[in-house]
């Protein structure tokens, strides 16, 4: 059942709640902690750092470094209500010769002890090493690297993508391997933790119902920290993450909730899950963004080579037209002002794009952009709703002004929907002959869906139906690109099975885009 509320009710609503949070919650607390007490604990018998370490959004001279001390740990030490004291180490070798850089900071009791070290004053295109220590105990050794400076012209960068990680559907093997890979960047396309169970060859287990409070979620992410692949890839490797809807809620959109919730009540759960995102997540949060409202779609440069635009395309969009999955098109449907991004997100998306002077412009962002024709047994077309295909008017904007502003080799990274694809982009998917304006990489899941297959009748279909699209697989696994000023250059990695551990990986299928060409040929 969706809510009848109006848009204008969500907007006071909204307006209300934010401040009301806002006042209740950390926001006092961070920057007092930042530079106020933290208790200083000195001897632990037991490892606070069970859920590893991370780090993130690297910029030619910091990196975010993450932690988050162990809740059990913490309340045994009867600091479950205090700030705590965490330091750090950096090095530039990985047995810690040479320490170059420490600190200290407050990890608030607040945000569950999550530590966000944003370290300054390093340098460009280098790899450094990282530890964090409370009191006797010293964490494990994570692996960052900053973004080359903002002029180098960098020869090389290799990254890889992945989205979607269902924790009781299998093993996440798949990170296991990216983590030897030993990334410059690991983008993260959402669907990191799923709000509830779903499929039934389960191979482990959530606890508890569908999650709502911040302790909910708090816990989920727990469980999925737990794995230990999922800590090796962090440690490995920056990570630039964002969030798709399972971080919150199925396919909500905006304050419109999946099922039975009121936009009020999916506000309150959206501060719950958006608080225990960031605590969870080596991502930069500026003071004053807590709350039901948080911005994390943010611009990333590396070099001359990249400049990357991360999207949250969940959000501020509008609800899903014709009551969401694949419909007919309806009268909402076919509303030209019906947004995705929402004004101040396509302001900014829209302004970069046209100003940008980096070789290769990545859109690292949720859902399938390329349209997906597919009809029902009457021949009538069905739009798959949650997609961009559910909002063509702000699509057919975009890819027109990617056209029109020039951006140079526009990339657009897709997760959500659990398989690999390749698409062209084009200024009319049902024209053969229309002009091809960017080129769309869709990555497969971590472990949502379970084993999986190269292919399925479904992929069959879309093939067949959509001669823009030129590649199906619904394997598990990541995609591991190489990008130099000419080449974009993108292996799809696959496991074979993730309901059993141990699987080998191997390269499935290499597809390439070369600079000023843009769409996607086979490599
Ligand atoms: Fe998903
Ligand atoms: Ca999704």
């Amino acid at each position: 059942m969706r809510s009848n509320w109006s848009r204008r009710d969500f907007l006071t609503v909204n307006a209300h709640l934010a401040t009301a949070l806002l006042g209740s919650l950390a926001l006092g607390g961070i920057s007092t902690l930042a530079h106020g007490a933290a208790r200083r604990l000195t001897r632990l018998s037991t490892d606070p750092f069970t859920l590893g370490v991370a780090s993130g959004d690297p910029t030619p001279d910091s990196v975010v470094l993450w932690t988050r001390l162990d809740q059990h740990v913490m309340r045994d030490l009867g600091a479950g209500d205090q700030a705590v004291q965490v330091d750090y180490e950096i090095s530039e070798s990985p047995n810690f010769s040479r320490i170059i850089r420490k600190g200290s900071i407050a990890a608030p009791a607040e945000l569950g002890h999550s530590a966000h070290a944003d370290v300054r004053g390093l340098d460009p295109d280098r790899v450094y090493f990282y530890r964090w220590q409370v009191g006797n105990v010293t964490s494990s050794i994570g692996r960052t690297k900053t973004a080359p400076s903002a002029s180098s012209s960098n020869e090389s960068f290799r990254l890889a993508f992945a989205s979607c990680q269902q924790y009781e559907h299998g093993y996440f093997t798949a990170y296991k391997h990216m983590a030897e890979e030993e990334f410059d960047l690991v983008i993260h396309l959402g669907d990191y933790i799923y709000e509830r169970s779903w499929g039934d060859n389960l191979v482990r287990h959530h606890e508890g119902p569908e999650i709502r409070t911040l302790q909910d979620y708090r816990n989920r992410y727990n469980t999925y920290k737990s794995d230990p692949d999922i800590r090796a890839a962090h440690a490995s490797a920056p990570w630039a993450v964002t969030w798709d809807d399972h971080e919150v809620d199925n396919n909500y959109a905006g304050d419109v909730a999946e099922d039975d919730q009121t936009p009020e009540q999916l506000l309150r759960r959206r501060a719950n899950a958006y608080q225990a995102y960031y605590e969870f997540m080596p991502i930069r949060l500026p003071v004053g963004r807590q709350g039901p409202d948080m911005p994390i779609y943010r611009r990333l440069r590396f070099g001359s080579l990249m400049e990357m635009h991360v999207l949250d395309t969940r959000q501020y969009r509008n609800d899903q037209a014709c009551g969401d999955g694949r419909k007919l098109s309806c009268e909402e449907h076919q509303n030209p002002a019906r947004t995705v991004l929402g004004q101040a997100q396509k302001k900014w998306l829209f302004d970069g794009l046209a100003t940008t002077d980096a070789i290769w412009n990545v859109l690292p962002q949720q859902i399938m952009m390329a349209k997906l024709r597919g009809v029902n047994e009457a021949g009538e077309q069905l739009w798959p709703m949650d997609l961009w295909d559910g909002y063509p008017y702000e699509r057919q904007e975009l890819l027109e002004h990617l056209d029109t502003v020039s951006t140079p080799n526009p990339i657009v990274l897709t997760g959500d929907i659990h398989a690999n694809w390749v698409a062209d982009l084009k200024l009319d998917f049902d024209l053969s002959t229309s002009k091809v304006v960017g080129s769309e990489y869709i990555g497969t899941s971590i472990s949502s869906g379970g084993d999986g297959q190269d292919m399925t009748d479904y992929g069959r279909n879309l093939l067949l139906n959509n001669p823009h699209v030129k590649f199906y697989n619904a394997n598990r696994g990541y995609v591991a690109v190489t990008l130099t000023p000419d080449l974009w250059r993108a292996d799809y990695k696959v496991v074979p099975y993730i309901t059993t551990q141990g699987a080998p990986i191997s390269i499935r299928k290499t597809y390439v885009t070369e600079a000023g060409r843009p769409g996607i040929e086979e490599g």
